[in-house]
């Protein structure tokens, strides 16, 4: 397991756009957390921590791919009938327990290893029926199949190896274990994987103002949503996330909860408090014990983001402060709270897919930073076209429910025509 640089988050310039954000943890974070062997059923969703190699091939042998009639294609009359007799059967799991001979056709299944053929006086194995005729194509009669012609060489088999070869390195460390992943590791052979233990983060929320959903709501107070949010996305990405509650704007009881929260875990994720006010008292709370800087990233809608390490008797832990604002937390979590996870997670960072649509909204933006907008998709004439959804402001999360993703503007971009392309990221990219 890798340990954290000590300048791995030391960043001193001025506005940072998100690529370059991104581009940094690259460079500076890997994983942090243990490998395990886990059985393929209990895999999913795990981040594979070894590059599986195939021992055969898939398929292991020329096979089938319909129900039907194999043959010698040089036995065919290609331009009439062909009545061959049906001298044996092959189903899958059942190969033929002699070499096929010339002249004969065998029952075959979907499936079923294509029969090895007898080659030249010594009788040596060697070539046999190369073609398969599906049995609806063919009718059967007193034991003999009748063949219409029309039929190339070659047809309705499978070849050994055409899925994978022997050697070949079918999973490479790194991706996440998804349902054909898995199945892939399965057709070579391999009963368990070598993966990453999940990243352990624990999650709190600040703020005197910031209230447990269910409870009274004194004047002044709000529900914290952040923590819930963030939680769902963690656990969404494999993680395992515990739940530390809301802290006060206090900086003896923050800094007691993060100094006790690093020894146990792997990551540290915050909302709220990490801005230039008075009662902002993480980055107080932090330096205590470690360092942090202030990304100021060339964003909208968010804030710095707030990366630092905090000592414990193990080495440093990471903890990332997102701002207080509920979109803006959605935002910074997703380009680089997302990232720093994938990252220490074992999993690189690929950029999301992002879809070029048209826009159906007409948009003013401030040159020089990189904005995402709340937007739906919308079938226009068959097309796919993004419209602008709801309120814009940082803390308006209801517009976040009813988008399908963000409309992503370039930090050059100034003003955007009804008509135009852009890129949309839908949040199924990003949150699954
Ligand atoms: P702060 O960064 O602490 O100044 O918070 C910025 C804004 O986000 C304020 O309006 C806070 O009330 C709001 N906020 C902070 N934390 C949460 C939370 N956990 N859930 C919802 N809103 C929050
Ligand atoms: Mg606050």
């Amino acid at each position: 397991m890798a340990q954290l640089s000590d300048d791995c988050f030391a960043f001193g310039g001025d506005l940072m756009s998100v690529a370059a954000a991104q581009d940094a943890l690259r460079q500076r974070i890997s994983a942090v957390v243990d490998t395990q062997t886990v059985a393929l059923g209990a895999a999913g969703g795990k981040i594979l921590a070894e590059d599986v190699t195939a021992p055969l091939n898939v398929p292991a042998h020329d096979n089938s791919a319909v129900d039907g009639y194999a043959v010698y294609f040089d036995d065919l009359d290609p331009t009439g009938e062909t009545s061959l007799p049906v001298t044996g059967r092959v189903a899958a799991g059942h190969p033929l327990d002699r070499p096929a001979k010339p002249g004969e056709a065998i029952r075959i299944f979907t499936g079923a290893p294509v029969p090895v053929g007898e080659s030249g006086p010594g009788g040596d194995i060697g070539p046999g029926p190369d073609t398969i005729m599906m049995q609806e194509d063919c009718r059967e009669e007193s034991g003999r199949v009748i063949i219409q012609p029309g039929i190339e060489r070659g047809a309705n088999r499978r070849f050994a190896g055409e899925d994978v070869r022997a050697g070949d390195v079918v999973l490479s460390a790194g991706c996440r274990l998804q349902p054909q992943t898995i199945g892939l590791a399965a057709s070579v052979g391999r009963e368990t994987l070598r993966v990453y233990k999940p990243l352990r983060v624990a999650v709190f929320s600040t703020g005197d103002e910031v209230r447990e959903p269910g409870a009274a709501l004194p004047p002044g107070a709000i529900y914290d949503s952040n923590r819930f949010t963030l939680m769902a996305a963690l656990t969404h990405m494999g993680c395992q996330a515990t739940d530390l509650g809301i802290l006060p704007d206090r900086l003896d009881t923050i800094q007691a909860a993060i100094g006790e929260a690093a020894a146990t875990h792997d990551l540290l994720l915050t909302s709220g408090g990490v801005s230039m006010g008075d009662e902002d008292h993480v980055k107080t709370a932090v330096d205590a014990q470690g360092s942090l800087d202030f990304w100021r990233l060339a964003i909208k809608p968010g804030r710095p983001v707030a990366l630092g390490r905090i000592e414990t008797p193990n080495g440093a832990t990471p903890i990332a402060g997102l701002p207080g604002n509920p979109v803006a937390v959605m935002v910074t979590f997703l380009m680089i709270a997302r990232p720093l996870i994938l990252l220490l997670s074992g999993c690189p960072y690929i950029d999301p897919i992002r879809y070029r649509v048209r826009s159906g909204f007409e948009y003013a933006k401030k040159q020089g930073r990189r904005e995402f907008v709340r937007a739906r998709i919308v079938t226009d004439d068959g097309e796919p076209v993004a419209q602008k959804h709801g309120r814009g402001g940082a803390g308006v999360l209801s517009s976040l429910v009813g988008a399908d993703g963000f409309v992503d503007l370039p930090e050059d971009t100034t003003h955007l025509d009804t008509g135009g392309m852009i890129d949309f990221l839908p949040f199924t990219e990003v949150l699954n």
